[in-house]
């Protein structure tokens, strides 16, 4: 597989094992949906304080590397402590970039703050219809313009959305976009519109006939000079599955955790996302330690890559970004500089 070149810095840092770069943190179980491809919601209720997130976000800044802190849930707009996490991190000296991650269904109190605190905001939204976004995400008393309603009270200059694709919500994918450049025609700013394939065992099956679609929509997005927001979709996909189920995976080690982390409402720290269950189920076997009972230097210590393709789990939801970095950090860790 092709190493792509601005993530080779990245694979050098972790064989380096130089610091974090970037990460998130789950600051609430709680949300105010009950998505389809989601087990965050069943979570029992959690969240950080205000003192256990200044700690973590301290010991971050101790990292010469850290770049990009991510604030995920649950939701983010659930979490008491956002306005005072917001007002506190405004103050700091070293501030890393900070995004977050959100429905945006409730309406924001501190416009200003949100503005000037925040870096980016990223917002899932996965349907054009109101009924579509009942089944995907649960929810009666939202809709999609209800939620581009309150980006556009926000008008955040760095504002991304997120889709994930599904079986069931792929027929709205287009119109969707339709509906967002349309938005931006009329003067919402809009970063960039991610487009994912929804992956974890609740995602319904993605057949033939899914991928098919999947790159003609692709096609049909990506070569539509109307269009006027950046559209990003997950790399590969097939490509990364196909590549984890082959033999000379099992002997790439996960360099992910080195530069990355993923930490749970109640302080459990994991080397990524994926097996952290950022909305997919959390796969306990892989948590590093508890960032309420140790330093995360202790913790980045203690974390040494491991061949995580052995694992079935690893196989099925690695993606990749976290493939190429764990390709390029194998092959760096293997590089000799020296003069012969
Ligand atoms: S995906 Fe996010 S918004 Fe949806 S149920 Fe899970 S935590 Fe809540
Ligand atoms: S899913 Fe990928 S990045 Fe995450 S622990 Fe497994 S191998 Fe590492």
């Amino acid at each position: 597989m092709q190493i792509r070149n601005d993530l080779k810095y990245y694979g050098k840092i972790a064989s380096d094992k130089l610091g974090y770069v970037a990460g998130q943190i789950e600051v609430t179980t709680k949300c105010f949906q009950h998505c389809r491809g989601c087990s965050s919601w069943h979570d029992s209720l959690q969240e950080f304080s205000l003192q256990k997130i200044k700690k973590v976000y301290l010991d971050l800044c101790e990292f010469k590397t850290f770049e990009h802190l991510t604030l995920t849930g649950g939701d983010p707009q659930a979490w008491t402590f956002l306005n005072e996490f917001l007002e506190w991190h405004l103050k700091q000296n070293k501030k890393p970039k900070l995004q977050i991650s959100t429905a945006m269904t409730q309406n924001i109190s501190e416009i200003s703050l949100w503005q000037h605190a925040i870096d980016d905001v990223r917002v899932s939204l996965d349907a054009y219809s109101g009924s579509m976004y009942h089944y995907i995400r649960g929810d009666k008393e939202n809709s999609p313009s209800k939620i581009i309603d309150k980006c556009w009270e926000l008008r955040h200059p760095n504002l991304a959305f997120i889709i994930t694709v599904y079986p069931e919500n792929q027929c709205e994918l287009c119109d969707l976009v339709i509906l967002l450049n349309e938005h931006a025609k009329k003067g919402l700013s809009i970063r960039k519109i991610i487009i994912m394939a929804a992956i974890g065992e609740k995602s319904g099956k993605q057949e033939r006939d899914f991928w098919n679609k999947w790159e003609h929509d692709k096609c049909a997005i990506m070569h539509n000079d109307d269009y006027i927001i950046p559209t990003n979709f997950s790399d590969d996909i097939q490509k990364v599955r196909h590549f984890c189920n082959l033999e000379e995976a099992k002997n790439v080690r996960c360099w992910s955790g080195r530069i990355g982390f993923h930490i749970k409402a109640d302080g459990a720290l994991y080397p990524c996302c994926l097996v952290g269950g950022e909305a997919l189920k959390t796969n306990k076997a892989f948590c590093i330690g508890n960032v309420f009972e140790k330093s995360l230097q202790e913790l980045y210590d203690k974390y040494i890559p491991t061949f995580f393709y052995q694992t079935e789990i690893c196989r099925k939801i690695c993606q990749y970004k976290q493939l190429q970095i764990n390709l390029i950090g194998e092959q760096a860790s293997k590089i000799c500089l020296s003069m012969p």
